[in-house]
């Protein structure tokens, strides 16, 4: 039937692309994409053949009412290159026009990075907050690292290889004594998921310069406490407003 259907693809191992999701590309009028060569590469390796319109949130006005133009009459689909749309992608301009519109909408849930860093980090993943891409620019990163490295959660951010060593330069200088975990390569032949200080992974990752994309997930500031165990949580806090 017409509507948006967010359709959540593989991370890496095409083997995650649910079924239910490759069942609705199939049926499909058209899926609205952020590359047509990527997309295409999946459509193709699933035997799908569709029409495939480019979008994404910085797209004209006039763009947007196309694709909700189609979706009010059609079945169609919003993908991003990989992982869950709107997680640090497009479709967040999109789905909240076709609210707007009353265009009926559901999302097919699969592979998303930070929820895969997250679960594999051995970091307390009761409370975790993600925040995206870290800033590129070393004021603005500290900024944000200043900023929500007061909250009570494990953070989680996308990075990019290159700027790895950077950002664990920043979270030293930052956050010192906070366990890291840089999951990267998730899903694929050489997935990693290493832990440490930030000085050890720097160190490690200088002798080791790393491929591929990258999660980092940072410890919140009471990691030491065993988040199954409310006692020593609140002995923690307890001793954490005794020192201030
Ligand atoms: N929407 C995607 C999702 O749900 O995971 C994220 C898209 S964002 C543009 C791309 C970033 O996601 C990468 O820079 C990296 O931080 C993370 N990422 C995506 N795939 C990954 C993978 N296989 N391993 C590690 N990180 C990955």
């Amino acid at each position: 039937s017409p509507g948006l259907y967010i359709v959540a693809t593989p991370i890496g191992n095409l083997g995650d692309m649910t079924s239910r999701g490759a069942e609705i590309l199939r049926g499909v009028a058209a899926i609205a994409c952020e590359d047509t060569r990527v997309t295409g590469k999946l459509l193709h390796h699933l035997g799908i053949k569709a029409r495939m319109i480019r979008y994404d949130d910085h797209a004209s006005d006039n763009a947007r009412d196309g694709v909700l133009a189609l979706a009010a009459e059609q079945p169609v689909a919003l993908v991003s290159d990989a992982g869950t749309p709107l997680i640090s992608d497009p479709g967040f301009k999109l789905v909240r026009a076709a609210r707007e519109r009353g265009i009926a909408i559901t999302s097919l849930p699969g592979a998303s990075a930070a929820i895969v860093a997250l679960t594999l980090s051995g970091l307390p993943s009761d409370r975790f907050l993600f925040a995206g891409f870290l800033p590129n620019k070393a004021k603005a990163r500290r900024d944000v690292l200043t900023e929500l490295g007061g909250v009570p959660a494990t953070l989680v951010f996308y990075e990019t290889a290159p700027r790895l060593a950077d950002a664990l330069a920043a979270i030293g200088e930052v956050l010192p004594g906070r366990e890291v975990a840089v999951a990267r390569e998730l899903t694929k032949k050489f997935e990693e998921c290493r832990s440490g200080s930030p000085d050890e992974l720097i160190a490690h990752y200088a002798a080791h310069p790393p491929k591929g994309e990258i999660v980092l997930v940072i410890a919140p500031p009471l990691a030491q406490a065993n988040d199954a165990d409310p006692d020593a949580l609140l002995r923690a806090a307890l001793l954490t407003s005794k020192a201030s």
